[in-house]
């Protein structure tokens, strides 16, 4: 790439995909003077952030949904563009249900090992320990502790955990679990009160996105990069910042030719792909308690929690989070059939009948059946800790990597994924 020769507004990027890596990306280096075109297959921007504002009076996110961590990058761009986020979500005032029984808070913390299951920190410090051991990499399973549990506890921190980390606690590696402590994030979760897309509306204003752009293949040498997409279209720039899905990568969606370094397409391959769901369910009015904010289960459909919690206007729906292989099982239910099976699960919880006739609509957000993004977030597998580092590494200073995968610390998150569009436009403009 010849950036130190060339004028930079001469020099053109492409910035392929036009999620929260893309937009930072782009933000970034459109800010720096750069001619910077945004290629997005889909009709919309913000990728795996998608809110929603027909089902209820207030927004209701299908994809991303809370900022993690106060100090999350997200925050700065929250101030720039005068968003709002609500109160921090309560999640100590959790219920749970297992054993057959819906336990308030209080009668859930008293029971052993609650703590732990709930906040998992000991996950952290265990694994810490491996670490300095030096001892070779095991599944997260390890150092778990659950066989020390009671049964009910066990399949509780089995939900707790696939739904956050989108995969079985087998297949997460401790060194990776390491590499991901998200230490710079801080504490508590917040919903932005206007919706996450409002932000990707605000980071992309002004900015050359062209939607409908479904890129097949890149050409990529010392010079430059040729973007070619489905629909018979071509894009030259000097370099491009690919911030695709890695499970697009994965499925080999989008060719490289030449095609990738053999250490780039071995950390594409090794990384893991997630999988979760989201089951958003309106009712005509409120059946649950008042003061619930969200509730854990043991059944398969893990976590239920409001998504107009904290809002004046709240609507009466619910939202199910399913990860792993339960995420897995409610898809192949097909919509209709994953419904069923939430509003049996709300019936056996609360202890009610007919629920369905209380149901005024239903969806299921399966983003592993999208074709543009084919999984929910990435995780690290045993053995591969030391991938996201060589899914990010430049080649040639030609092609530049950004996207939530990319991210070692903040893997899985917004922040993740904006911090690695900022850093990889950085790296390029460096
Ligand atoms: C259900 C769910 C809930 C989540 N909840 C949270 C949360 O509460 N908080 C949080 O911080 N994170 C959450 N995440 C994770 C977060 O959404 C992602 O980490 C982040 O949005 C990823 O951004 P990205 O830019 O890396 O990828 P994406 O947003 O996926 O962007 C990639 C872009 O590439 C485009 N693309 C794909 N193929 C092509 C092609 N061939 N040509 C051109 N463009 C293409 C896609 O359409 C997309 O726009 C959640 C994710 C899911 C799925």
């Amino acid at each position: 790439m010849n950036t130190r020769r060339a004028e930079k507004g001469n020099v053109r990027v492409l910035v392929i995909g036009a999620g929260a890596a893309g937009l930072a990306a782009g933000r970034r280096l459109h800010q720096g003077g750069y001619d910077v075109l945004l290629l997005e297959a889909r009709n919309r921007i913000g990728g795996r952030i998608w809110t929603n504002h027909d089902l209820a009076p207030h927004p209701v996110e299908l994809g991303a949904e809370f900022i993690h961590g106060d100090k999350a990058i997200t925050w700065s761009l929250v101030r720039a563009y005068g968003l709002h986020t609500l109160d921090k979500v309560p999640w100590e005032q959790i219920s749970v249900y297992m054993d057959e029984q819906l336990l308030g808070p209080e009668a859930f913390f008293a029971l052993p090992y609650a703590e732990e299951v709930f906040w998992l920190t000991y996950v952290d410090e265990v694994a810490e320990a491996w670490g300095n051991a030096g001892r070779s990499d095991g599944s997260i399973t390890e150092i778990l502790g659950a066989d020390k549990m009671p049964e009910g506890m066990q399949t509780l921190l089995h939900n707790r955990f696939t739904a956050d980390m989108t995969a079985e606690p087998e297949q997460l590696g401790i060194y990776g679990w390491l590499e991901w402590l998200r230490v710079h994030d801080g504490e508590n979760e917040y919903r932005l009160v206007e919706g996450y897309s409002r932000l990707m509306e605000q980071l992309a204003a002004g900015l050359d996105v062209r939607l409908n752009k479904p890129i097949k293949r890149i050409r990529w040498d010392a010079n430059g990069v040729t973007a070619y997409t489905r629909t018979g279209e071509t894009f030259e720039a000097q370099c491009a910042v690919v911030t695709l899905p890695l499970a697009v990568l994965q499925a080999g969606d989008v060719t490289f030719d030449p095609v990738l370094p053999a250490g780039k397409q071995a950390a594409i391959n090794g990384l893991g792909s997630g999988h979760v769901n989201k089951l958003i369910l309106k009712f005509k009015k409120r059946f649950w308690p008042e003061i619930s904010p969200a509730l854990f289960t043991t059944l398969d459909s893990q976590i239920w929690w409001r998504p107009g919690l904290g809002r004046t206007n709240e609507a009466p729906l619910l939202t199910g989070y399913m990860g792993g292989q339960a995420a897995k099982r409610f898809m192949a239910l097909g919509e209709e059939g994953a419904i069923r099976e939430g509003i049996r699960h709300l019936e056996q919880m609360f202890g009610l009948k007919n629920l369905h006739h209380h149901l005024e609509t239903g969806l299921l957000v399966a983003w592993s059946s999208d074709p543009y993004t084919k999984m929910s977030y990435s995780y690290v597998p045993v053995g591969g800790a030391g991938l996201r580092d060589q899914l990010v590494a430049p080649i040639e200073r030609v092609l530049f990597f950004a996207g939530e995968a990319t991210s070692r610390e903040c893997a899985s998150t917004v922040h993740g994924a904006l911090e690695s569009g900022f850093t990889a436009a950085d790296e390029l403009m460096g």
